[in-house]
């Protein structure tokens, strides 16, 4: 082999917000790490998604994850020195219907039957008083006063921008075709030669289980296209980020105005080409929910529509992971259209499994090797 390009601590491929937290947290505390990158570091869905940062109606086991997680959102500009542009606005989830507010209410009384009590029940009155500009049908719902939203490409380079303070190297338009472990080290390859270190950390989003198959442990994730739209600017008249019991949404004003909408549609995705595709069919359902809520946007012209590239696995829970086939080997990946809200704490959590071997919250529930037989 020629001399490696690179030579580090530690390698982490993929340069999305869960590469470049990983890479701040484990630069911060002294690794040499470099980010292979395939694209631009936030090309994907961690530049372009819908920046919810939601502990609301998370699967348990990713609760304390995300509770960790939105506590470093909250202090995010004297952790990475930019706070990603964070507005603590609170969501909400809505109620329609009276059966839809009892669902609620079981949510609720499960969490708190597992010590969590972040997720409140509020009334039909007390929702109204929180966004007095809702269709009067609701009839109560789940409010979470500390989640809210920010900026997917901000927050992402800034993550970026903090690790390369603390001395991480990112190379863009560098894809790696193929990883493999030579006796203590392992080797990335690219086009413009390979990468060398100790240890290798697979944050590749949709296109991680390709990676974690060369190494012999393939996993059941695939892709989605995840689509949103953005309105033209209107008058204030939303404050919080509102999904839905019933039907899907994410929905939520921002200063300037413009409404940014979307709840895990599901459009195209093209993984060979590396995009999404927008399928305007399915936009207009979602358009028909927001109208039948906030009936005065009824005219309300859209002005943009995309669709990002997200990893979904069969149990809708990511992988989060040493590898169970190869020593000095992390995976954290398949988000499943909520890793925005996890990439600051996972990235910590990444960095406590590579540079101490332990993380500081039970993972076992993201192990790469719960899958069993349907892995092929
Ligand atoms: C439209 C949309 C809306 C969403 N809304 C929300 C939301 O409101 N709240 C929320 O919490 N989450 C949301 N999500 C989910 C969230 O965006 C993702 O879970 C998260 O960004 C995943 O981050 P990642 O770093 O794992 O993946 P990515 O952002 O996909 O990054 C992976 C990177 O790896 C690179 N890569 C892949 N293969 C290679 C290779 N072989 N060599 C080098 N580089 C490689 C890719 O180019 C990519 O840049 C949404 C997603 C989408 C698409």
């Amino acid at each position: 082999m020629n001399k490696p390009v690179s030579e580090s601590d530690v390698l982490v491929v993929g340069g999305g917000l869960h590469g470049s937290s990983s890479a701040f947290h484990m630069a911060r505390r002294g690794a040499r790490v470099t980010v292979l990158e395939a694209d631009y570091v936030g090309r994907h869905a961690s530049g372009v998604n819908a920046g919810g940062v939601r502990t609301l109606g998370r699967p348990l086991p990713e609760i304390p994850l995300s509770l960790m997680s939105r506590e470093i959102w909250h202090t995010l500009a004297d952790t990475i020195g930019d706070d990603g542009g964070f507005v603590p606005s609170g969501q909400m989830k809505i109620a329609e219907t009276e059966a839809e507010l009892d669902e609620c209410r079981e949510r609720v009384a499960l969490l708190e039957s597992h010590g969590f009590t972040h997720e409140k029940i509020i009334d039909r009155d007390t929702l109204l008083e929180l966004e007095p500009n809702i269709a009067p049908h609701v009839t109560g719902g789940i409010w979470v006063e500390r989640d809210g939203y920010a900026l997917p490409f901000r927050t992402t380079a800034s993550f970026r921008l903090a690790a390369q303070k603390h001395g991480a190297a990112f190379h863009e338009g560098t894809a790696v075709t193929r990883i493999e472990q030579r006796g203590e080290r392992w080797l990335a390859h690219t086009a413009s030669g390979t990468h060398a270190a100790q240890q290798l950390v697979v944050t590749a989003g949709a296109w991680a289980g390709e990676l974690a198959r060369q190494v012999g442990e393939p996993v059941p994730v695939h892709p989605e296209g995840l689509m949103l739209m953005v309105t033209h600017r209107v008058a204030p008249f939303c404050r919080s980020t509102l999904g839905a019991t019933g039907r899907p949404l994410s929905f939520k004003q921002f200063d300037n105005g413009t409404v940014v909408i979307g709840g895990k549609l599901i459009g195209i995705a093209d993984l060979p080409a590396r995009h999404g595709e927008v399928d305007f069919a399915r936009l207009v359902r979602s358009a028909n929910t927001v109208v039948d809520l906030f009936p005065h946007l009824r005219h309300l012209g859209i002005n943009r529509a995309w669709a990002g590239v997200e990893a979904f696995t069969e149990d809708s829970l990511p992988v989060i992971s040493t590898s169970r086939r190869a020593s000095n080997l992390t995976y954290s990946f398949g988000y499943c259209g909520s890793g925005f809200q996890l990439g600051p704490g996972c990235g910590k959590l990444v960095s406590e499994l590579v540079l101490d071997g332990r993380a500081s919250l039970p993972l076992d529930a993201f192990s790469i090797d719960r899958f069993g037989a349907t892995a092929h």
